[in-house]
């Protein structure tokens, strides 16, 4: 009797905890990927999970079935894997190892019966691979889909119900505004917690947004300065060389604000900004990340005039102009540059700015963070008897990609006879071969979303703040006629965004330095 008692007590604890407490040992658990042949899945997931898998963070606990309407045998569907892992291993009998873990089911997500038939696959797969029931589902499919998969998930029984745990993965993008954002959380959190949800912004699986909290917390002589006493201005670029490829049907009805400012760029921005948590976990890092986004100042229609910046690429560099590329309309106004000053309300930063800028078609492909300091207040080189000479404001950089390394410029003297000054740069530059060894930003989030550990996902009141800060520059962008195309492919994008730094005196490091 006393053995039952405690075995009751042991499995109640178990269903309590399942969903919400963080694994420390990620070794078994069943995926459901939704959009198993889609792009996403076949060019990044798969390489995903079988690095964790080459690596030993997944073991032989584990299955994965893939879910779309294409009626596919187990085989074909292992063949499209062993396929999509190849640039990833030479071992024909690990790729087919790994394969086997692998099954295929036509599934119509808006079909009832075929949720049912899922979950009756899962309960099977739990058995074989012996999975403790933990579930991930990862909804790789056009964002129309992702409220009604969790719901069917939900009402047709697919949870795990027997003390493992039930996490939902998310793609990008989440809403279009503050109000369809919020329309699907609301359909999400009616069959998942927050703390189930995942949503994935894969910025937040690359090196150095993961290295920002350790540059800035576990150094004190940078934690000491990160403020608006030293700090003259933060500015972050994302710059892709690239068009739009083939992506104009998502892409014209997106564009650069919806697409990298409201969740890559801010993202950023909020590991930049944030407050000390209190220890490194995920409640208390969102905590502050969303302190910091809500303190972000929410423009006027005269404020977003002044403070933000719009663009759409005409030719150059012998290529087309975004409105001759196949599939946008000739007449679209679609923004392919965006840029902005971002100023907050709060002790840190006062009147810090932080400029954020993003775009196609320009000049290189880099993604980096310039943190420019004050200069001293007195230049005393300058009134001293010997050369005079110009003090420059010292810069940190993080290299985001495609180079990763942080550099700091700093003020130094001159080898030369007499007193002259020059900057120098204290530099680290992550080696080729240390980069290769790097984890790709999906690898990492799966490993994050097997431990249960959020910290580098978006939490919904970051999310909805976001949307909150960015609605009312798309809303004016909406109702007004832009004057496009307004830069050159090729340049680093439109003038007026070189004004916008200009009329505070500042001007963009990059590539100006
Ligand atoms: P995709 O169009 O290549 O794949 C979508 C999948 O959904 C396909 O497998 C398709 O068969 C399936 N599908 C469509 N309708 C269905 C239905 N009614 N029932 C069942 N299955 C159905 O899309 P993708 O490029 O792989 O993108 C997937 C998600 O990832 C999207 O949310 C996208 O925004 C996001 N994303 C993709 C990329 C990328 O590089 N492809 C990058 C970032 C984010």
């Amino acid at each position: 009797m006393l053995f039952k008692c405690v075995i009751l007590y042991m499995s109640i604890e178990i269903i309590k905890g399942a969903n919400d407490m963080p694994t420390e040992n990620p070794t078994r658990a069943t995926f459901m990927l939704f959009g198993g042949t889609g792009d996403l899945a076949l060019r990044k997931l798969y390489p995903a999970i079988f690095n964790l898998y080459k690596k030993g963070s997944l073991s032989t606990h584990f299955a994965l079935v893939g879910l779309s309407r294409k009626a596919l045998t187990d085989e074909e569907f292992r063949a499209k894997i062993i396929e999509s892992i190849s640039s990833e291993t030479d071992d024909k009998a690990q790729a087919e190892e790994f394969a086997s873990h692998f099954y295929w089911k036509s599934h119509d997500v808006t079909n009832t019966d075929h949720y049912k038939e899922l979950g009756k696959i899962a309960d099977e797969l739990d058995q074989k691979y012996e999975t403790d029931g933990n579930r991930i589902f990862y909804v790789s499919m056009a964002p129309r889909f992702f409220g009604i998969v969790a719901k069917n998930l939900k009402e047709q029984g697919v949870l795990s119900t027997n003390g493992g745990f039930n996490r939902l993965v998310i793609e990008k993008p989440f809403g279009r505004d503050y109000a369809s954002a919020k329309e699907l959380n609301d359909e999400l959190t009616s069959a998942f917690n927050e703390n189930q949800i995942y949503r994935i912004d894969h910025y937040l699986g690359k090196e150095t947004t993961q290295a920002i909290p350790v540059i800035r917390f576990g150094n004190p002589i940078i934690e000491a300065i990160w403020n608006q006493n030293y700090i003259k201005d933060v500015q972050i670029t994302l710059a892709e060389k690239l068009g739009v490829e083939d992506r104009a049907g998502y892409y014209d009805t997106a564009g650069a604000l919806r697409d990298m400012i409201q969740n890559h760029t801010l993202q950023i921005v909020s590991y930049l900004a944030m407050d000390e948590p209190n220890s490194f976990v995920d409640t208390e890092i969102r905590r502050e990340k969303v302190k910091a986004l809500e303190s972000m100042e929410i423009y006027d229609a005269d404020g977003v005039k002044q403070n933000f910046v719009r663009g759409q690429y005409g030719a150059g560099d012998g290529t087309p102009a975004y409105r001759d590329e196949p599939g946008v309309p000739h007449d679209s106004n679609n923004n392919t540059y965006a840029a902005g000053k971002i100023v907050f309300n709060n002790p840190r930063w006062g009147k810090t700015p932080f400029y954020i800028r993003s775009g196609k078609k320009l000049a290189t492909k880099t993604g980096r963070i310039d943190i420019e300091f004050k200069k001293p207040i007195v230049d005393i080189f300058a009134k001293g008897t010997h050369q005079p000479a110009e003090l420059k404001s010292n810069v940190l950089t993080l290299l985001i990609d495609p180079k990763i390394g942080i550099t700091l410029e700093i003020n130094t003297k001159n080898s030369a006879q007499g007193m002259h000054t020059e900057t120098v740069d204290l530099s680290y530059l992550q080696s080729d071969a240390r980069a290769a060894e790097v984890p790709l930003p999906y690898e990492r989030l799966f490993h994050d979303i097997l431990k249960g550990d959020g910290t580098y996902f978006a939490s919904w009141p970051e999310v909805a703040a976001a949307w909150k800060y960015v609605d009312p520059v798309q809303k004016l962008w909406d109702t007004t006629q832009p004057d496009f195309p307004n830069y050159e492919s090729g340049s680093m994008g439109p003038k007026a965004a070189d004004e916008l730094l200009a009329r505070d005196g500042n001007s963009w490091y990059f590539p100006n330095k």
